[in-house]
C-alpha cells in the first residue's frame, strides 16, 4: 500500500515543507522529493531487478518478498516492486511495509485511491499476479442469487427513449431526495457517462453512442421521485437501433471507492491575485458537463509535470462571498473557483501558476465527507481556519447563513501569519457588518508590531477564548480545516474543552 499523504506525496518532505503546511508523517532526506523519485524513474535504472521483464507472481512468490530491501506490494492486481520507493514514500517506510508482500489495496483506497500509483510506479512494475481458480463450495450459489436479487431491486435501473430529435436517458435512482449535486453528467464525441451518487454508492451509465449527438446536454432531475433525465440533442435526425455499445462499468452500482475517479478537461478562463501569493482560478467545465461540486467537498488536480501524471486535491469557493444572503447563489454550473497558494517551491502550484489563459487541467469528480446534514439542526456553527484552510468555509459559509434557518450564530477564527495572508478580508468584515449572525476574528501567528489584533497559535486557551456556545445547551457544529497539525491539534483540543466528535468535522483528503 502506498499511504501517500495529498501534499506530501507531490514533494519533498523535509522539515522545512512539513513546517510549511506539508503532510509528511516522516521528514525525508533531502534528495528524496516526488521531483527526484519522477527523475529517478526516467534514469533508466533498472528499478525492478528484472531487466525490464514482467512476470506472472503467484501469492506464495509474493508473500517472500516483505522485507524493505526486497519489498513487493500488490495493488489491483499489478505487483511493484517498491524497494527503490522507500525513501520517497511522504508517508515513512513503515507505512508502506503494512502492505509488504500482499495486496495492498484495500489499504491503499483507505488512503489515498486517486494518487495515481501507475503513474508513479510504472518503473518499479514487477508483473501481474497469476489468477487462482476458485472452486465455489457448496450452497454459495443459491444465497448469492438471493442476494443479486435483493440488491437488483434496490439498485437504480435506466431506460431510454427518442424523438426525432432528441434522445432522453432515463434513470430511476428508486431514491427520494435526488439533487443536482448527485448526478454528474459528461458528454464528448459520443462517449456518455452519467454517474449518480448515492451516499457512498454510485450508479453508472456510461456507453460509446450510436451516433453523434450536440455538445448540449440537459440533465432534469424530479427531486421528489428520483427520476433523472439526461436528455441528448441528436446531430442527424434519424432512428437510433440502440443506444449504443455499452463500456465498462456501464449500469453498475458499487461502492464510490471502487470506481475510478473521472476526470474531464477544464478550461482556465481567469486568474486573479486574492493576496501575494493566492490566486483564484476561474475554470470552465466544457459544455456537455453537469457537475456541481457540494459544499465541503474537494476535487483533484491533475497535470503531467516532467512526464508524470501528478494529483492534487483543491476545494472549490465561490467568485466572491455574496453580501446579500436573501437567494441561495446562483450556480451557473458552468465555472468553477478555486482559490490556490503558491508556494514558491511547490510541485503542484508552480505548474499551476504556469498555465496561461486558454490551457487546459484536468478536474475530477467531487469527493468529501461532509454531509450538509450535519449542519441542518445546528444553531451555532465555528469555523476555525488556518491559512488556504478557509476554502472550504466559504460554500459552507454561504450555506449556512442561506439556508439554515435554525442558525443563530457563525463564527469564523481565521489563524494566519501575517495580515498579507489574510484572504478576502475586506469582504469578511463586509459580511460581518451585513449579517449580525456572522462573526469573524483573525488571529495572527507572526503580526508585525503594528497589529492591534489578537495573536497567536492554535491553543487551548485560544480556543476557549473564541469558542462558545450561544446557550448553555445549543447544539453546535465545529468545523476545522489548514494544515495537518494544525487540523489535529485543535481537534484534540476542541476535545478536551469537552466537544464531541459528532460536534466537529474536521476537512482531511
Ligand atoms: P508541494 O510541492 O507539496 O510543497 C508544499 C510545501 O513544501 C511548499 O511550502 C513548498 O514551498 C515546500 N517545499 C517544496 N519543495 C521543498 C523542498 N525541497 N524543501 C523544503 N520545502 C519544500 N490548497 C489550496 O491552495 N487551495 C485549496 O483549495 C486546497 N484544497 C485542498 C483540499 C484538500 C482535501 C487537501 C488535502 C489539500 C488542499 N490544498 C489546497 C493543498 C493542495 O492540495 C496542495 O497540497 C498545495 O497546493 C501544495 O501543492 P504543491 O505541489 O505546490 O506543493
Ligand atoms: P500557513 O500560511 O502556513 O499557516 C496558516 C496558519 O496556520 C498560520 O497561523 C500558521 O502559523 C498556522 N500553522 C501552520 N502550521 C501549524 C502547526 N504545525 N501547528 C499550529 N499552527 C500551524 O498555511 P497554508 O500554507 O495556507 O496551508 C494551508 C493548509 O491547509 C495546507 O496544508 C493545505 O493542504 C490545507 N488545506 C486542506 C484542505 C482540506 O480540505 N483538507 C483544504 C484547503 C487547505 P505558523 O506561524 O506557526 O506557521
Amino acid at each position: 500500500m502506498l499511504n501517500v499523504t495529498p501534499s506530501a506525496f507531490p514533494a519533498p518532505g523535509s522539515q522545512q515543507r512539513a513546517a510549511a503546511g506539508g503532510r509528511s508523517k516522516v521528514p525525508l532526506k533531502p534528495g528524496r522529493s516526488l521531483m527526484d523519485w519522477i527523475r529517478l524513474t526516467k534514469s533508466g535504472k533498472d528499478l525492478t531487478g528484472l531487466k525490464g521483464r514482467l512476470i506472472e507472481v503467484t501469492e506464495d512468490e509474493l508473500s517472500k518478498h516483505n522485507k524493505k530491501e526486497d519489498c513487493w506490494i500488490c495493488i489491483r492486481g499489478f505487483v511493484y516492486n517498491v524497494t527503490p520507493y522507500m525513501e520517497y514514500h511522504p508517508g515513512g517506510e513503515d507505512e508502506l511495509m503494512k502492505a509488504a508482500g500482499t495486496d495492498g489495496t484495500d489499504l491503499f483506497d483507505q488512503v489515498h485511491r486517486w494518487v495515481n500509483y501507475e503513474s508513479m510506479l510504472k518503473e518499479c512494475l514487477v508483473g501481474r499476479m497469476a489468477v487462482k481458480p476458485v472452486a465455489a463450495p457448496k450452497g454459495v450459489l443459491l444465497e448469492k442469487k438471493v442476494l443479486a436479487s435483493s440488491a437488483k431491486d434496490l439498485s437504480p435501473s435506466y431506460d431510454w427513449f427518442q424523438t426525432d430529435s432528441l434522445i432522453t436517458i432515463v434513470i430511476y435512482t428508486k431514491q427520494k431526495d435526488m439533487n443536482a449535486d448527485l448526478v454528474i453528467v459528461d458528454c464528448q464525441d459520443k462517449q456518455l457517462r452519467g454517474e449518480i451518487i448515492m451516499d457512498d454508492h454510485s450508479y453508472l451509465v456510461e456507453v460509446d453512442l450510436d451516433h453523434a449527438v450536440s455538445e448540449d446536454v440537459a440533465v432534469n432531475i424530479a427531486e421528489k421521485v428520483g427520476k433523472v433525465e439526461i436528455i441528448l440533442n441528436k446531430k442527424d435526425n434519424i432512428h437510433w437501433k440502440i443506444l449504443g455499445q455499452p463500456c465498462e462499468g456501464h449500469n453498475t452500482f458499487i461502492k464510490r471507492t471502487d470506481r475510478g475517479l473521472f476526470y474531464r478537461k477544464c478550461k482556465l478562463v481567469s486568474k486573479t491575485e486574492v493576496t501575494h501569493d493566492t490566486k483564484l482560478f476561474c475554470l470552465m467545465l466544457p459544455k456537455g458537463t453537469h457537475l456541481r461540486v457540494p459544499t465541503g467537498q474537494h476535487v483533484y488536480l491533475k497535470h503531467i509535470i516532467a512526464g508524470t501524471e501528478v494529483v492534487k486535491p483543491y476545494t472549490p469557493v465561490l467568485p466572491f462571498l455574496p453580501l446579500d444572503f436573501q437567494e441561495p447563489p446562483c450556480h451557473d454550473g458552468v465555472h468553477l473557483y478555486l482559490m490556490i497558494k503558491i508556494y514558491s517551491h511547490g510541485l503542484f502550484t508552480q505548474a499551476l501558476d504556469h498555465l496561461q489563459i486558454g490551457d487546459y487541467i484536468s478536474v475530477s469528480n467531487p469527493e468529501g465527507s461532509f454531509k450538509k446534514s450535519q449542519l441542518q439542526t445546528s444553531e451555532d456553527l465555528l469555523l476555525l481556519a488556518g491559512g488556504t484552510g478557509f476554502t472550504p468555509m466559504v460554500k459552507l459559509l454561504n450555506f449556512a447563513l442561506t439556508e439554515v434557518s435554525c442558525l443563530r450564530t457563525v463564527k469564523l477564527i481565521f489563524f494566519n501569519k501575517t495580515e498579507d495572508d489574510i484572504l478576502w478580508r475586506n469582504q469578511l468584515e463586509q459580511l460581518a457588518l451585513k449579517d449580525e449572525r456572522f462573526e469573524v476574528q483573525f488571529i495572527l501567528s507572526q503580526p508585525s508590531k503594528d497589529w492591534v489584533g489578537k495573536q497567536g497559535k492554535i491553543s487551548p486557551s485560544l480556543l476557549s477564548e473564541f469558542v462558545k456556545r450561544s446557550r448553555r445547551d445549543s447544539k453546535v457544529l465545529i468545523c476545522i480545516c489548514g494544515p495537518t497539525p494544525f487540523t489535529e491539534q485543535g481537534v484534540r483540543y476542541l476535545k478536551d474543552l469537552g466537544y464531541s466528535q459528532e460536534e466537529i468535522h474536521a476537512f482531511t483528503a
